[in-house]
């Protein structure tokens, strides 16, 4: 966020692979894991082409699971300079495990991780998309300088807040702001819900990509021109964005940001740490 360039574009990738179809679906069968292993034998090299082909840095949030079954993707994430970061063990509704199975899960994803890297994570992306009563306090206990799992905002990395109360009959009564940077995520810039089909009339994907590069390009312009500054940040998964017409996408809004001449691509970690660094001062 230079006076230059006052935007950030953070590309995010979820690295799922098997993990989404075994922790989130009632029965799983050998084709949707194979839709998971998609992720890993065509997405990621795809992407990592694409982002060294215009020298990008992006994140990765990848399961333990994930980590665990495919390493040398891993590596070669890694090896190609992008961010590794937290996101779960198996890929769990945070809300419907126990407080102490979600701190397992926390430190099992941290153990595996921590096999590839030699500083722990320091940014986290909720599996679900949501925490639990729990997940917020336990972020600030490990350590984590970042989440990106929550809604409140859209172009401004905000504090969320510990020890909200609130009921139907009961307005909200705001808790403390937590010291740990919150990326605002939408589902309108994650290509999931977009793209993939699940056999569910709710959740039909198989959007054209013209489509949600309308959406995507749409935001990015609102944000240039009505805010002073901004990140926004996309959310990708390789077993989605791998395929080629997709991939022409995200080649689309790549070139989109920078014709602007007033955004950058950044790690989402690079991004925290320079708030970090600017709420010290
Ligand atoms: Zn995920």
């Amino acid at each position: 966020m230079d006076d230059e360039k006052p935007y950030v574009v953070c590309l995010t990738f979820d690295f799922d692979a098997l993990s989404v179809w075994l922790g989130g679906y009632a029965v799983v069968t050998p084709a949707m894991l194979s839709r998971g292993e998609y992720g890993a034998r065509v997405g990621v090299p795809r992407i990592l082409d694409l982002l060294a082909a215009h020298d990008i840095p992006a994140t990765f949030f990848v399961p333990g699971h994930t980590a665990e079954s495919f390493p040398d993707s891993v590596e070669s994430i890694l090896q190609a300079g992008h961010e590794l970061a937290h996101h779960g063990y198996g890929h769990y509704d945070l809300s419907a495990q126990t407080p102490d199975e979600e701190r397992l899960s926390l430190e099992r994803g941290l153990a595996v991780l921590g096999r590839f890297v030699a500083d722990p994570p320091i940014g986290y992306r909720s599996p679900s998309w949501d925490y639990s009563a729990a997940t917020l306090s336990l972020l600030v206990e490990y350590g984590f300088l970042y989440d990106s799992s929550l809604f409140a905002d859209d172009f401004h990395p905000y504090h969320p807040r510990l020890g909200d109360q609130v009921g139907a009959d009961e307005p909200l009564q705001m808790g403390d702001e937590a010291d740990l940077w919150e990326f605002p995520v939408d589902f309108c810039l994650d290509d999931w819900p977009h793209f993939t089909f699940n056999f569910d009339p709710l959740r039909v994907g198989l959007s054209a990509s013209s489509k949600v590069f309308e959406i995507w390009a749409g935001e990015f312009d609102y944000m240039i021109g009505h805010e002073q500054s901004g990140v926004l940040t996309l959310t990708m998964h390789p077993q989605v964005i791998g395929r080629g017409h997709r991939m022409a996408l995200l080649e689309r809004v790549i070139q989109h940001v920078l014709s602007s001449g007033s955004a950058y691509f950044a790690r989402m970690g690079d991004v925290a740490r320079e708030l970090s660094a600017g709420d010290a001062n």
